[in-house]
């Protein structure tokens, strides 16, 4: 399989396989592929002629250095998992940072309508401009017709849809469900850092938003807040970063359930240094 390391290559390729009926597919990733990658690549094959998958640590979406520094690269083993489900149809874009940013690693200051100010924009600032830069820089050069993002980063998901939208970028943003470990966990790049044990207790995440889906049915707001954080409390290997129940919509804040509004529950957490996310839809 061939591996593009620079855009101009990418672009000269896509140019001579793409017919006018055509539709390009796109899955824009960081590497260190799991199944939660494989299944928006399954899916991007399923509806597109060809599709190609980015593989790029993005700098200027990280806040904290030993983060970026420790986020696990695996290229050749990613080449070969993605072999195992085309051969053919797959376009593999692996750049370095300079094909990307040139000499200036910069994010650009983007209006996400306020989509940015909770949850991962509160606790990483600067990231949401970070993920908009580099998005906004790859749909730009694989100009795709449809790219795909997990749910499992449902923040990230809404605040793409309003940069595309905001930018007149003309891509159909697919949104695909979160796929999990055996034992319920949200599958991540960051779950190989993980001890055994560590992976064992990383499963509260996904019960604890169940029993909080179960919950929100019969009782109200700011019990279930209290019984989450208690959960936490009591489990000394963990760090709770937030827990919030938001508006799907607008991400704001939610005092009382309103028929008609969709609902989602959210949470970030540490086990040792490896921070963790999942949300799950209460309606
Ligand atoms: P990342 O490599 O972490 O930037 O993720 C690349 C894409 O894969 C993003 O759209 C993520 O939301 C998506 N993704 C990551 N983990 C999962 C998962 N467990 N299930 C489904 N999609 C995922």
């Amino acid at each position: 399989m061939l591996v593009y390391k620079t855009k101009v290559n990418l672009i000269k390729r896509i140019n001579n396989i793409m017919q006018p009926s055509f539709s390009l597919g796109f899955v824009p990733t960081m590497g260190a592929l799991h199944k939660g990658h494989l299944s928006l690549v399954k899916s991007a094959l399923a509806n597109n002629n060809f599709v190609v998958v980015s593989i790029f640590v993005n700098p200027t979406q990280f806040d904290n250095s030993s983060d970026l520094n420790k986020y696990p690269r695996s290229l050749a083993k990613d080449i070969k998992i993605l072999e195992t489900i085309s051969k053919d149809n797959i376009l593999i874009y692996a750049p370095k940072v300079e094909d990307l940013y040139g000499s200036k690693v910069k994010s650009e200051n983007f209006n996400f309508s306020g989509l940015e100010l909770s949850m991962e924009g509160n606790s990483r600032p600067g990231h949401f401009d970070g993920v908009g830069t580099i998005v906004k820089r790859l749909l730009q050069i694989v100009s795709p017709n449809k790219a795909y993002f997990g749910e499992k980063d449902f923040q990230q998901l809404l605040i793409i849809r309003k940069m595309v939208d905001s930018e007149g970028l003309s891509v159909n943003i697919i949104g695909c469900p979160t796929e999990r470990e055996p034992n319920g966990l949200a599958m991540s790049s960051r779950n190989g850092r993980l001890s055994s044990k560590e992976y064992r207790e990383a499963a509260m995440i996904y019960e604890i938003l169940q029993t909080v889906k179960h919950k929100f049915s019969s009782e109200d707001i700011p019990s279930t807040y209290d019984w989450v954080l208690k959960r936490f409390n009591n489990n000394s290997l963990f760090e709770l970063d937030y827990f919030q129940i938001l508006d799907t919509e607008s991400l704001g804040p939610v005092k009382e359930k309103k028929p008609n509004k969709k609902y989602r529950a959210f949470i970030a957490a540490y086990i040792g240094d490896v921070r963790l996310i999942d949300n799950i839809d209460l309606n």
